[in-house]
């Protein structure tokens, strides 16, 4: 099937005056059209790139593939959609879940109002009107009572300053950027950059057919093995029949996945017969090896005995001794940062052609006109793969120039890291929503389920301002400090901040050490949104005229 990457109808009409405008079209923004439609209100979603599908529009870089498994990585708001769409691995690669995502474009009549190569540069809050006032790098002005970002938690790539940067006279790629057209690397003296889960999938990839594959690694990543596969049919319509009720089941998980849990503490087993758990959850594969046990994200003790056996695996894969040890983590808790599932990554340094580079000690000084100095030697490349990650979580949200009540900047404001009510909304900023914003489970969840919860969430806020005819949503400042604080509670209480992570902002200089994702769990978390709408919207002003309170 060709692949659809640009939309198929004349480009959208941007109208000065909307109930709803919504800042990115991937699936959050996507769905959140289709609900808002719903509502009956006029939207429109404004999206930088030439097509729909946020990260799987952007991420084409060998090997790109999700790593929930696309049963549970689809949406499953149309029961009609879910029975129809079949995909074709056990773990779809990025082109079929680009098609995917256009489909549902498709499918459900969105193009008619989403507006490409469109970049939202500015949302300002009109106190007087109750509107934002949304600018475009392409001179629009939109008034608009709503706006929802759904600009994506991965969708800022981070490309490091190394000096000499613009020296280097050969190829430059980022994983998050990668041309559209593809990149034929063949035969070419490669330098990858970063290993973190993007690199873990391209490298194997890029090895295939490139003369040298060279990896620079600062902070080597557990992986488990994918063993992605061919969709049996036996598999799929065992999902298909059972889809509801293990939809329903997966919301009030702790990461919204279905993953045979392990409701007991590793330390209760045996040392034997925790092995034979790791050894059955490795052959099984995925990501679902940390639902080995209950007390992986919560006891160092529990933690260190999968990190353990990961590490050994390693060892037991990579030949070289050296090699194996640089490719194993030992300085922070497993989990704590993003796990990553490979096919042949660890395999791949068995390679002639490929080799790995410590630069944990010898940061890259800089890149030359042939490639890069590090511990004072020079590597030469033909190309570089910067495979460096995002500035997650906020990075995209604070691209853009946001000013709230009193003319306030959400740069401003979040200088000391973000601060929502949650992750939803943040203080200040009346009729701003963020989809899978900081606060909420986002980036710790199968982000299609998040994503759908806090788009219903939201859908259903609307509604019951209109149905009251409220022009006003907006946290309270104390319900945003309380919730700030439940937060940073329950994260301290797990070992995630005990990794310098991406979670944490420690990827990028200068960014606060923040622990930013919700680790409640996705169940907990569902469960107390719901409260708090069922208490008519608790720790928000939902109001109509100004200073009236109704609902
Ligand atoms: C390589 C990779 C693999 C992943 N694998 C998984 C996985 O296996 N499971 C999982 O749950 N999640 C995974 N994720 C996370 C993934 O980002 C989410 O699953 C999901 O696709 C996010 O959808 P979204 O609509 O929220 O954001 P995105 O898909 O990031 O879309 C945001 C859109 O907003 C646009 N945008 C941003 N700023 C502006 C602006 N100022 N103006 C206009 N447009 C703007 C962007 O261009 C983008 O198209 C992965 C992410 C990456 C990068």
């Amino acid at each position: 099937m060709p692949e659809p990457t640009t939309a198929t109808t004349a480009p959208c009409h941007v109208p000065s005056e909307i109930d709803a405008v919504i800042v990115g079209a991937g699936f959050a923004g996507m769905y959140m059209l289709h609900r808002l439609r719903g509502l009956g209100m006029s939207a429109i979603v404004l999206e930088a790139g030439t097509g729909v599908g946020g990260t799987w529009y952007w991420n084409r870089y060998p090997g790109a593939r999700c790593d929930t498994e696309s049963m549970q990585y689809s949406y499953s708001f149309s029961p009609e959609l879910q029975q129809q769409w079949s995909w074709s691995e056990r773990y779809a690669g990025q082109p079929e879940i680009l098609r995917y995502a256009n489909h549902v474009a498709d499918r459900f009549g969105l193009r008619r109002d989403i507006r490409l190569e469109t970049r939202v540069t500015a949302a300002v809050w009109d106190d007087g009107k109750r509107r934002w006032q949304v600018t475009t790098d392409r001179g629009d002005t939109v008034s608009a009572r709503y706006c929802v970002m759904a600009t994506g938690c991965l969708s800022n790539a981070r490309m490091p300053d190394f000096p000499g940067r613009e020296s280097f006279r050969g190829e430059v790629y980022h994983t998050g950027h990668w041309p559209h057209e593809g990149v034929d690397l063949a035969g070419k003296r490669v330098g990858v950059i970063g290993t973190g889960s993007s690199a873990i999938q391209a490298i194997p990839v890029i090895a295939e057919t490139a003369a040298h594959v060279t990896v620079f690694q600062r902070t080597p990543n557990y992986s488990i093995p994918a063993r992605n596969g061919p969709m049996t049919p036996d598999y799929e319509q065992d999902w298909k029949t059972q889809y509801d009720a293990r939809r329903a089941m997966a919301r009030q998980t702790r990461n919204g996945i279905l993953a045979n849990f392990n409701d007991k503490s590793a330390l209760e087993d045996s040392p034997e017969a925790r092995q034979r758990q790791y050894e059955a959850r490795w052959v099984t594969g995925g990501t679902t090896f940390m639902a080995s046990y209950n007390d992986l994200i919560t006891s160092k003790a529990s933690n260190d005995t999968a990190a353990e056996f990961v590490r050994n695996q390693i060892r037991s894969i990579v030949k070289d001794a050296k090699t194996a040890e640089l490719l194993a983590p030992k300085d922070y808790p497993i989990g704590t940062k993003r796990i990553c599932a490979d096919t042949n990554y660890f395999e791949v340094y068995n390679r002639d052609n490929v080799s790995l580079v410590d630069i944990r000690n010898a940061p890259i000084e800089r890149l030359t006109e042939k490639g890069l100095v590090t511990g004072g030697k020079e590597y030469e490349f033909d190309a570089v793969v910067f495979a460096t990650g995002f500035d997650a979580m906020t990075g995209t949200l604070l691209k853009i120039d946001i000013r709230g009540r009193d003319g306030q900047s959400l740069r401003t404001k979040w200088e000391a890291g973000p601060r929502t009510y949650l992750g939803l909304m943040t203080a200040g900023f009346p009729n701003l929503f963020m989809i899978t914003g900081p606060g909420s489970p986002s980036v710790l969840s199968n982000m299609l389920v998040s994503i759908e919860q806090h788009v219903d969430w939201l859908a259903d806020c609307l509604g019951h301002a209109q149905s009251r005819q409220c022009n006003l949503v907006e946290p309270t400042q104390q319900a945003e400090d309380d919730w700030v604080a439940h937060v940073n509670e329950v994260a301290h209480k797990t070992l995630y901040p005990s990794a310098a992570s991406w979670y944490m902002g420690a990827n990028v200089p200068g960014k606060p050490r923040v622990f930013m994702p919700y680790i409640g769990g996705v169940g907990r978390y569902r469960q107390h949104c719901d409260d708090v709408a069922a208490k008519g919207y608790e720790g928000f002003r939902v109001e109509g005229r100004v200073g009236e309170r109704v609902g």
